[in-house]
């Protein structure tokens, strides 16, 4: 079958096709969590004591006793096995985006040759996966390969079904044979424990005396687009950049805002039930599922959990969402930017921290005393975002989220902060030393629950901001669709955790000096305010008059490209932050540095080489098929009275030696190699390489235009994006 045949056939075949039904819906209470071995399951079938024990490292974060793990795991092996599990697994969070696995049965034979199952402590806290070929920076000399994955407590087992066996998946930290993070969820765990630390340093010097561990909380909201595989199955580009490399706009996009929050397909609702009993059984809180603003994209966001539940229960979901579109006959994309001149996806971060005693820190609470902790943590990420913008924008680089950022769809790669009209006028008064306090029953009041609990209203939402204060957390809005949420959120607990560091500092001596607690809290905000208020923003974070003034005024950086955001990796204030929290040593720092960067060029030298390949042996090969034909028929037609037009020929012709010669210069330069440093080959992508594919995409999507469609061999935006 030739390349437009199958176009062709595929557009018949999803036509013809009728939608899947759900062979079991079964009710939400039978289902939920039933495949998790979650505190419930574990009081059902640990001694009291065992139980104890496990509770209070998970919540205490302590590691696990031997003791402990070997009657933890007897307990699990017997409750995976009634579930007819065969295997299990280390599931762990290498430093590409992606989750890891390495299967191992329960059985193994006795001296007699009989097969028994066994599954001790030792097996659960530490396997051992080698893991040679995962990225690791130069942390591990690939000789010298030995990773280790032991199981992280907080985050509990479950059992992955799929149609050839089931596993018990055992979410795992995983670390060198040295000790190092060579993962997304040791440094997580590490940042979730700095905050901890300095937050308790806060509250205690506001006089509160009883405080459980602070922990972050994370809901993450997932975008994405569905394909037919049929349509998938014909553009490479898809199958292995998981974007459209080529495509001419269609005449009718997302112009009629007529996709968002319309009514969901049917073929789609199938897909999103599915998927959902699926993270129900595994006690993923799914809560909203819609559609978005481009056709064929969709949205998925379950409700918010500990930071590190919620991100290990992100990747899961990201997984869940690819393997099931397949049995759906759809492609699942993550992607950013799966197709251009259309919106991209991105993954929204909603983030509050918070215990158990005090509640949540970013809920402005309802007395003075709340008031006044709410404007410290408030006002410690406001500082945190002002000086580690730069670091937040690194957290988010990738290939893929460059198409987005700064994009009229997307916030712009400048990190301020949005804190809706009410409360920025609240920290613009402190500044200003215009906030007024009257002493209520002995405490001072400033007046603000009645100001701060209005900011609540949703309506009041700034959608062009990168962060934003949406009433009771923070939403970091310039996540991408496909990164882990680990790397944005390690980010976002250590800058926090280093600013209620320089809190407690600065709070200490001013409660010394000045006359009371709130005029002490003030005084610091004041500081606080004058070195780092320049990042607040409430307006037009698209418009133009907003890059100019944060640049030129504010002193803020707008760093659209990632070749640009991943050095800042390589700073001394950013090595300095990582190492006094303890988040990161400054091996592992570098080791991400280099990751990451080798992640970027391989993800774009992917794009070009298939950009060559499609060039040459899909679109070229087409274009003189219909060359040819048009090329007889004005010989056909010579000497005849019927004047032929050659110019749609000369066009076509002219338009694919364009092409051709882009492809060429691109296949030239693709093979470079003699570059100085990293930084110097990610600028060298990200400027010539980039700009090479353009061009060939300019000359293909023109060719698109000009050909019969007959003739086209790769499926169209508006196939792909409307027929469903
Ligand atoms: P919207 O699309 O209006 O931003 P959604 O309801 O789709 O809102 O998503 C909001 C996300 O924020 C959900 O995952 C929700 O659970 C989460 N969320 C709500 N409160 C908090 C909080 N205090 N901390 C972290 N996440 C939260
Ligand atoms: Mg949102």
């Amino acid at each position: 079958m030739s390349e437009n045949e199958s176009r062709l056939e595929s557009i018949r075949a999803i036509t013809n096709r009728s939608p899947m039904s759900l062979s079991s819906t079964e009710p939400l209470n039978t289902i939920w969590a039933c495949d998790v071995f979650n505190f419930a399951t574990m009081e059902e079938s640990l001694s009291k004591n065992a139980f104890k024990a496990i509770k209070k490292t998970v919540q205490t974060g302590e590691p696990l006793d031997k003791a402990t793990a070997d009657v933890v795991a007897a307990a699990m092996k017997e409750w995976a096995i009634a579930k007819n599990v065969k295997f299990f697994s280390h599931i762990f969070y290498p430093l590409t985006n992606a989750t890891a696995e390495k299967h191992d049965g329960f059985i193994i034979t006795n001296s007699e040759g009989n097969a028994i199952t066994e599954f001790t402590g030792s097996l659960l806290i530490k396997g051992e996966p080698d893991g040679s070929s995962f990225p690791n920076g130069s942390i591990r000399m690939t000789n010298a390969a030995r990773g280790y994955t032991a199981w992280d407590p907080s985050s509990p087992v479950y059992i992955m079904h799929t149609e050839n066996g089931s596993t018990l998946m055992i979410p795992s930290v995983f670390m060198s044979w040295t000790g190092e993070s060579l993962d997304k969820k040791i440094p997580l765990l590490r940042s979730n424990d700095a905050m901890n630390k300095a937050g308790k340093r806060v509250l205690s010097l506001m006089g509160e005396t009883n405080i459980a561990p602070l922990d972050s909380s994370c809901g993450a909201e997932q975008e994405y687009f569905l394909v037919d595989s049929h349509f998938a199955n014909c553009r490479p580009d898809l199958l292995l950049a998981g974007r459209t490399l080529f495509g001419k706009a269609p005449e009718k996009g997302q112009e009629f805002d007529d996709h968002y929050f319309g009514s969901i397909p049917k073929r789609v609702q199938v897909y999103m039930q599915d998927v959902e009993d699926q993270l129900y059984r595994l006690g993923i809180p799914a809560k909203t599922h819609h559609n978005e603003v481009a056709p064929g994209q969709f949205e998925i966001a379950p409700y918010f959990e500990a930071a590190n539940v919620a991100s290990d229960h992100q990747q899961l979901l990201m997984t869940i969402l690819k393997m099931t579109a397949k049995k759906h006959g759809f492609l699942c994309l993550l992607h950013e930017k799966p197709f251009a001149g259309i919106n991209g996806s991105g993954k929204h971060v909603n983030w509050s921290v918070g215990n158990s005693t005090q509640g949540n820190l970013l809920d402005p609470g309802k007395t003075p005393h709340e008031n006044l902790n709410f404007l410290l943590f408030c006002g410690a990420v406001i500082r945190g975002v002002h000086k580690f913008g730069p670091l937040l924008r690194s957290a988010i680089a990738s290939a893929g989220n460059d198409h987005r950022l700064g994009a009229n769809e997307a916030p712009p790669a400048i990190l301020s902060v949005y804190l809706g009209e009410q409360l920025e006028k609240v920290f613009k008064d402190i500044k200003e030393g215009k906030l007024i306090a009257c002493k209520e029953n002995g405490e001072m009041d400033l007046g603000l629950s009645q100001i701060l609990n209005f900011e609540r209203d949703p309506g009041d939402r700034n959608r062009t901001s990168p962060f934003a204060f949406t009433g009771n957390r923070f939403e970091f809005r310039a996540v991408g669709s496909e990164q882990s949420v680990s790397g944005p959120l390690i980010v976002m607990n250590t800058i926090l955790a280093d600013s209620l560091n320089w809190v407690a500092d600065t709070l200490k001596i001013s409660l010394e000096t000045e006359e009371d607690k709130s005029s002490a809290v003030i005084s610091v905000l004041q500081e606080l305010m004058n070195k780092h208020g320049n990042v607040i923003f409430g307006g037009d974070g698209y418009s133009s008059e907003w890059h100019t003034m944060a640049v030129e005024e504010r002193g803020l950086k707008n760093i659209p490209k990632t070749a640009d955001a991943l050095p800042v990796l390589q700073e001394a204030s950013v090595k300095k932050l990582f190492e006094s929290t303890g988040v990161l040593s400054s091996v592992e720092l570098m080791s991400r540095y280099e990751v990451y960067s080798e992640q970027y060029i391989l993800a774009l030298e992917v794009e070009a080489k298939l950009v060559i390949e499609m060039a040459k042996t899909i679109i070229y090969p087409a274009v003189v098929t219909y060359l040819t034909e048009l090329s007889m028929l004005s010989s056909n037609l010579s000497g005849k009275s019927i004047t032929f037009d050659d110019s749609v020929s000369s066009t076509i012709a002219q338009e694919a030696g364009a092409m051709m010669s882009a492809v060429n210069t691109l296949s030239h330069e693709i093979t470079r190699n003699d570059f100085d440093s990293t930084n110097e080959q990610m600028q060298f992508f990200a400027n010539d390489i980039c700009d090479l594919m353009e061009e060939v995409r300019m000359h293909a999507d023109n060719l698109e235009g000009e050909i019969a469609d007959k003739y086209w061999p790769l499926p169209k935006y508006r196939e792909m994006l409307f027929i469903k």
